[in-house]
């Protein structure tokens, strides 16, 4: 479903991702970890149309979308939760997945409302909350919501834990679960490195900028000296996250 093929990504003179080659089958979770500026976000933000690779290419259900722009990406089918989950603070949780939903038609965005209200309850009961007083759970499943409103295939997710405190990252786990278990194709950045492997169908290890290891989830989850070499810490967590 989704290919990289030596895809490299530059920020002027910094090389932030080297020849990465990855790949997503459908119906797959996979996973891509590493340490503090590996490159990690930037090889999202590349597959998002956020960024452009220099060298390379990128391709989503078997066309080439390596120059394509994020708006045009969305419409085929591909959607990013990015890091430190944006939503629109000023409006409401409804508003904010009545928005998401803009390009549907009004039977469709009326279907995916209940999906995700389904997905979500606890967004349902705050329908009318302006999303600027939700907790850094609920924002992040509202962030997670909007994406689900353009009914994507691909979903991408960057560090979608990031910043929470402990029983909220087990919200999101059971999300993540969830949404692999409808059969959701999800590419997924995460710190908590090993518990999100140890989910995953398949999984990255990215470290400066280029992929140093790759395996089932499994087995890279059980690589315990990878974790150490790789990531930095035995348990795969890097050291800069202190939740919250
Ligand atoms: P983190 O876990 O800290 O978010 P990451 O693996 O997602 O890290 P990236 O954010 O992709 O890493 O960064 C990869 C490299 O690119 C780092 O060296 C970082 O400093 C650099 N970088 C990221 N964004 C920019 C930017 N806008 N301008 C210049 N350099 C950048």
């Amino acid at each position: 479903m989704l290919e990289l093929d030596q895809v490299t990504t530059r920020y002027g003179a910094i090389t932030a991702l080297h020849s990465a080659s990855l790949r997503v089958d459908v119906g797959e979770m996979v996973v891509l970890v590493g340490p503090n500026g590996a490159g990690k976000t930037t090889l999202l933000n590349t597959v998002a149309g956020l960024l452009r690779s220099t060298a390379g290419s990128v391709r989503f259900e078997g066309a080439d979308i390596t120059r394509a722009d994020p708006a045009r990406l969305v419409k085929s089918g591909l959607a990013l939760v990015p890091e430190h989950r944006r939503i629109f603070k000023d409006l409401t949780v409804e508003e904010n997945l009545k928005l998401a939903g803009i390009t549907a038609t009004g039977s469709e965005r009326r279907a995916r409302f209940e999906d995700v209200a389904m997905l979500f309850p606890v967004l349902r009961s705050k329908w009318t909350t302006s999303a600027g007083f939700l907790s850094g759970g609920e924002a992040q499943q509202l962030a997670v919501a909007r994406a689900l409103m353009s009914n994507p295939r691909l979903l991408l997710l960057d560090e979608p834990t990031l910043g929470l405190a402990p029983t909220l990252v087990d919200v999101i786990f059971d999300l993540l679960v969830t949404l692999r278990d409808q059969g959701r194709t999800m590419l997924v950045v995460e710190q908590n490195a090993r518990r999100a492997l140890q989910l995953a169908d398949r999984g990255y290890v990215l470290r400066s900028g280029r992929i140093v290891a790759t395996g089932t989830g499994p087995e890279l989850a059980a690589q315990t000296d990878l974790f150490e070499a790789f990531i930095g810490s035995p348990d795969g967590r890097s050291s800069e996250d202190h939740g919250s």
